[in-house]
């Protein structure tokens, strides 16, 4: 059975969930751990049986419960490097470490890492900052810089950005977790090397595509002959100008490097899109410039045209709680 949860969606965390055959991803972390454990058993996942979390881009929203999440079930993190290299920064950015210095460390480590996988107690989700991104100023906010300098190297458990496993993958190279088929695809958005992703599991596909600033044309040849589509509708147009965001805010939210808007979303889906797909889910709706009606009035009015039983059925994504699960 294929299966798809989102467990939050939103400028305060993202994550879901896609099952496929004996396998479960995480797809994004933007909750925290304790948060997430919970989310996914109201949905009736239970985690201890993920295989494997997978990063869509480093802003806090997506990241925020990551590492204690995959330090608790001890399982691997797949980033793209650059990804990687800016989560890193983020969560040290007073490290005076170097990515080469860093990888280096690992290299040397790797044996006494594994011995502490070994012999250290479950950590518990109690270690998580339980940090929540207060608005989306934080998620676009620039990264440190990181400066090379000879410093003392933490020890692998204290150190923060330590991970059970890391894998790497790349835009445009698809690449498999177990039973899943993953097809990563890269999204104007102003972070390192952000992706969307194409589930492929069983047959069925579907299509994740949030916090991208405009629809590329590469972006609408992958989002083809879908079973499921996760689509941002970030803002309504006239609530972020009117809104409370500062000005420089407003035009990087408005950029082609920002977040799509309801028009934007509305444009693809009367344009573009195959009208395959059984579901179509809005999500990353903003809570300051945003309403669910004006996001879902926008997508029907889009969708009218291809009115059907089987397809295209509308669903909101929210902040607060999960979806119910969509099975295929
Ligand atoms: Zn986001
Ligand atoms: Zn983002």
């Amino acid at each position: 059975m294929v299966r798809f949860t989102v467990l939050a969606s939103g400028s305060k965390g993202n994550s879901a969930v896609v099952s496929g055959g004996r396998t479960r991803i995480l797809v994004d972390a933007g909750l925290s751990c304790r948060e997430l454990h919970r989310r996914m058993r109201l949905a009736g996942e239970d985690p201890q049986t993920l295989d494997a979390i997978v990063i869509t881009h480093e802003h806090q929203d997506h990241i925020n419960g990551l590492a204690v999440t995959a330090r608790k079930l001890g399982i691997p993190v797949y980033f793209t490097e650059a990804t990687h290299r800016a989560w890193m920064r983020w969560l040290t950015p007073r490290r005076q470490m170097t990515y080469a210095q860093w990888l280096e460390q690992c290299k040397r480590q790797q044996a006494e890492r594994q011995a502490e996988i070994d012999a250290a107690a479950e950590p518990a989700c109690q270690e998580d900052s339980d940090q929540e991104d207060p608005a989306l100023e934080a998620e676009l906010a620039a990264q440190p810089a990181v400066e090379p300098v000879d410093a003392p190297l933490p020890a692998p458990r204290q150190d923060p950005t330590w991970l059970p496993a890391v894998e790497f993958f790349e835009a445009g190279q698809p690449f498999t977790i177990g039973n899943i088929d993953l097809s990563p695809f890269t999204i104007p958005h102003d972070a390192a090397d952000p992706v969307g992703f194409v589930f492929s599991t069983e047959g069925v596909r579907l299509g994740f595509a949030t916090d991208l600033g405009y629809v590329t044309p590469n972006v609408r040849a992958q989002l083809k002959r879908l079973d499921l589509l996760l689509l941002e509708s970030n803002h309504d147009l006239e609530m972020l100008r009117d809104g409370p965001y500062p000005w420089q805010v407003k035009q990087r939210v408005l950029s082609r490097v920002g977040h799509l808007s309801n028009d934007a979303a509305a444009e693809f889906l009367s344009n573009d899109y195959d009208g395959q797909a059984a579901y179509v889910i809005l999500g990353h709706l903003s809570e300051s410039n945003n309403l669910p009606d004006l996001a879902r009035v926008a997508a029907e009015r889009a969708l009218a045209p291809r009115a059907s039983l089987l397809a295209n059925r509308l669903i909101l994504a929210t902040q607060h709680e999960p979806l119910s699960s969509i099975d295929f």
